[in-house]
């Protein structure tokens, strides 16, 4: 592929140099995954380290950034790709040590999207045409590299959404000056939007080398108005992204282990760790498996409404990751150990009596009367979307997937064999998908029946059914439990499971949309049930 290709060619040149501000290379290992073996950095990429360190103590020795001009282009010249080796220590007066590392996959073989992550340090002309990436292509990188540094290791343009950060390079926007009027000036040469004007680099080492001697510390005590420019650059709308608590950086996410695949996307856990040092916090971030344009909007509506819900039986939304554009967008929400209900339900069938199902039917109940208020139908309400905080606390999950359901089709692309949703909705989502909050009343009776069966395989909605339609089963579904639901017939009640408990579900599970009650009169039905077997024995 051009990206393994590319990626041989970069670690080709850095196997051909050899500096000591250069990363070593030792070797390439190729396979599945090919692999650079550099030599170990211990302080690991610059912006990191500077952002880690902002409060503790300022970076006093200067910063010497020293490029080679041999006529070889990096191409990705970044903060990022520069190596922190050794810490400055002002007491010793040793200066801090950099190494810059391989550029990796080169710009002029990247996909057009991934070119406008890297803004702005891709130099504004290899976004329109990468071929011409050149050595002035790595004098902009070097000055937004050089402003990244002295912003603490914050770019605040690297946040923007895709099409606000092409504005950003259509309108010749620049970076707000820093205060050190000389520093400024070195940027602004830089990143000149006219390639040939930049200077060389034997050039800017030069100038690099008097402003280090001369008082960087100027730098440090940022005047009243340099503070003001430069809050009113980040506050600048999605700017202030950088500090929104909403928004996940992509490469400060890492990856712990999958917590589920659904119908449409994926689920993992996650360490959202800025500072790089496994302290930060667990999150659960959700992906779409396929990106077709509708699935997407899909999803960013999913998104929306979840970022608009706030309750104690809702998954609480923390926020979104874009990664490589709107296409690698994801939602990041909180974790919830146990998982889904379903597995719970298996896994803990000995410990749960029916005052603990009643709790957590009463729970959703109160979940869905709330989103019912926010005129939002959930559409795939199930036990595998309901997730355990705890023995005495459930939550609604999987939100708006429903609405991923293909215009064209009336049903979901099966993963899992007899794992279909259809199982779970009311005949006119079946005939004429037709969802409404009574039709989520109707799956919350089959999520009632799923609870009182402990979520056992063999006796799940979908077996049920199954076994109710007989040898037909493999053609047209749809048209034999619609059909089977037309004769009146229903999931049966569980072993064990109480009348009145069966009668609930039974009119969850009328014909009639209007006939079936709403979660408004079901929730106080549950709850005194709840109480009812407070005294009476159970089972
Ligand atoms: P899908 O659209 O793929 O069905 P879901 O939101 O239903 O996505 O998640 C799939 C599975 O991932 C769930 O059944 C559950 O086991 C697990 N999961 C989802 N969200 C979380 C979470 N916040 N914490 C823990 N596990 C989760
Ligand atoms: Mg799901």
């Amino acid at each position: 592929s051009p990206y393994s290709q590319s990626f041989l060619e970069a670690a080709s040149i850095m196997s051909q140099l050899s500096h000591k501000h250069l990363v070593l290379l030792h070797g390439v290992s190729l396979g599945k995954d090919s692999v650079m073996v550099q030599e170990y950095v211990r302080y690991g990429p610059l912006d990191l380290y500077l952002k880690k360190n902002q409060g503790e103590g300022k970076v006093t020795t200067s910063w010497k950034l020293q490029v080679e001009d041999k006529k070889i282009t990096h191409g990705n010249v970044s903060a990022k790709k520069v190596l922190l080796t050794r810490e400055g220590d002002a007491a010793s007066g040793s200066p801090p040590f950099i190494k810059l590392n391989d550029p990796g996959v080169s710009v002029t073989v990247l996909a057009k999207e991934m070119l406008v992550e890297r803004i702005p340090w891709v130099a504004p002309e290899c976004l329109n045409d990468p071929k011409s990436l050149a050595l002035p292509a790595d004098k902009w990188s070097f000055g937004v590299t050089l402003w990244e540094i002295f912003s603490g290791g914050n770019m605040p343009v690297s946040l923007l959404e895709p099409q606000k950060k092409l504005d950003f390079y259509q309108n010749s926007l620049q970076l707000p000056a820093p205060k050190w009027a000389e520093l400024a000036a070195l940027i602004a040469q830089c990143m000149d939007y006219r390639p040939h004007c930049r200077p060389c680099f034997r050039a800017l080492i030069r100038d690099l080398n008097s402003l280090i001697t001369s008082d960087y510390e100027l730098l440090l005590d940022l005047s009243p108005a340099d503070v003001m420019l430069r809050d009113s650059f980040w506050g600048y709308e999605p700017l202030a992204m950088c500090q929104d608590p909403t928004y996940f950086e992509e490469r400060h996410l890492k990856y712990i282990s999958l917590l589920g695949k659904g119908n449409f996307g994926s689920v993992e856990l996650c360490r959202y760790d800025p500072l790089g040092d496994s302290t930060g916090e667990l999150v659960a971030v959700k992906k779409l498996q396929q990106h077709s344009a509708k699935e997407l909007q899909d999803f960013e509506r999913e998104i929306q409404i979840l970022h608009s819900l706030q309750h104690d039986f809702i998954v609480q939304y923390r926020g979104v990751c874009y990664s490589r554009g709107q296409r690698g967008l994801r939602l990041v929400m909180e974790y919830l150990p146990n998982g889904c209900l379903r597995d719970y339900l298996q896994k803990n069938e000995p410990r749960l009596d029916h005052r603990a199902l009643l709790l957590y039917a009463w729970q959703i109940g109160k979940g869905m009367e709330y989103l019912g208020a926010q005129r939002c139908v959930h559409r795939d309400l199930a036990s595998r979307n309901i997730l355990v905080e705890s023995e005495t606390h459930v939550k609604i999950g999987d939100f708006g997937l429903a609405k991923l359901l293909p215009q064209d089709k009336d049903y979901y692309v099966v993963r899992e064999p007899g794992q279909s949703p259809v199982f779970w909705y009311a005949p006119e989502s079946l005939a004429d998908n037709v969802f409404s909050r009574a039709s989520d009343i109707w799956s919350f009776g089959v999520l009632l029946y799923e609870l009182f069966t402990y979520g056992n395989k063999s006796k799940s909605p979908s077996e049920e059914f199954l076994r109710m339609m007989g040898t037909e089963k493999t053609v047209q579904i749809i048209c034999h439990l619609l059909q089977l639901l037309k004769d009146n017939r229903r999931l049966p009640a569980a072993a064990g499971c109480p009348m009145e408990v069966y009668t609930l579900m039974l009119s969850c599970w009328a014909f009639t949309p209007g006939s079936r009650p709403t979660f408004g009169e079901l929730v106080p039905k549950i709850q005194a049930l709840r109480d009812s077997f407070f005294f009476k024995p159970l089972g």
